[in-house]
């Protein structure tokens, strides 16, 4: 049997990269994705032997020359993981447009360039799993962070609407939506306010990059064939939508 061909976002670092990784583990051909950290690419790529694409998933015809680069050279992609995101935190009233847009751009339009430019193929196959992820801060909301939690909120509603367009053409939609995980982006923050959010969390850790790559493996099999347009809290217990 052929392998399958999984695609991962920002998956040089972080959750992108576990989830790279353990495709890669559950026998998936697969592809990852960044756009500034070259040194990181270079370190993922010799370690695992994944190949790593550079282009701005904020940039749709950047994505559409990258993804028929990839498929010429991968396959079809039969997994998309939506993963790339950043933060540009602060206060609504300090916000600036170029913060917001910024956030909204990579985190939420990188999810329609994507799934866009991957849709035609799945439906054409019958086949496909578009798993996107969003965070505790879209369901929950977070002071500080009108930007990125208006972008995650808003990848629910689109996996929701997208997962019933495709239902019928074999295409499962869905989200994972983790808490806190111990990533660059989370020990970016200090170490006060990273104790106050431990505390906050019912199994008392920040959880780990693994965790989520298992839900990600889990939701492309064809065990998870009936699961579509649901969203997965993996947070620890922290937030119980
Ligand atoms: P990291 O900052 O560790 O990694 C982000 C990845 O996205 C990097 O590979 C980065 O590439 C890539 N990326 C950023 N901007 C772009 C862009 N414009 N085009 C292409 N790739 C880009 O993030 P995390 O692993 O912490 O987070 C991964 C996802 O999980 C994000 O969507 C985040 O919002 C979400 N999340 C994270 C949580 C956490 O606790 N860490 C909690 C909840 C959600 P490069 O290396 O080149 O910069």
């Amino acid at each position: 049997m052929t392998q399958k061909v999984a695609i991962v976002t920002g998956g040089t670092r972080g959750i992108g990269a576990a989830i790279a990784q353990a495709f890669q583990e559950a026998d998936y051909t697969v592809a990852a994705t960044y756009y500034g950290n070259d040194n990181a690419a270079k370190k993922f790529s010799e370690e695992t032997g994944i190949p790593t694409y550079k282009f701005d998933v904020s940039d749709y015809g950047a994505c559409e020359k990258s993804l028929a680069q990839i498929q010429a050279q991968i396959g079809a992609v039969d997994v998309l993981v939506n993963n790339a995101g950043i933060t540009r935190d602060g206060f609504l009233h300090k916000t600036t447009p170029s913060q917001w847009s910024e956030v909204i751009r990579t985190n939420l339009d990188s999810v329609f360039n994507m799934s866009r430019l991957v849709i035609d193929g799945m439906r054409a196959r019958c086949f496909g799993r578009i798993i996107s992820i969003s965070s505790i801060n879209g369901l929950a909301g977070q002071m500080g962070q009108t930007n990125y939690a208006a972008a995650k909120a808003a990848i629910i509603g689109f996996s929701k609407a997208l997962a019933q367009e495709t239902a019928a053409k074999g295409i499962t939609v869905n989200v994972i939506a983790p808490g806190y995980i111990d990533t660059e982006m989370v020990r970016a923050v200090s170490p006060e306010i990273l104790t106050k959010i431990t505390d906050k969390i019912p199994v008392k850790r920040l959880g780990k990059a693994e965790e989520i790559a298992a839900m990600a493996v889990f939701l492309a099999s064809n065990q998870a064939a009936f699961t579509t347009g649901a969203t997965f809290s993996v947070n620890g217990g922290q937030y119980m939508s």
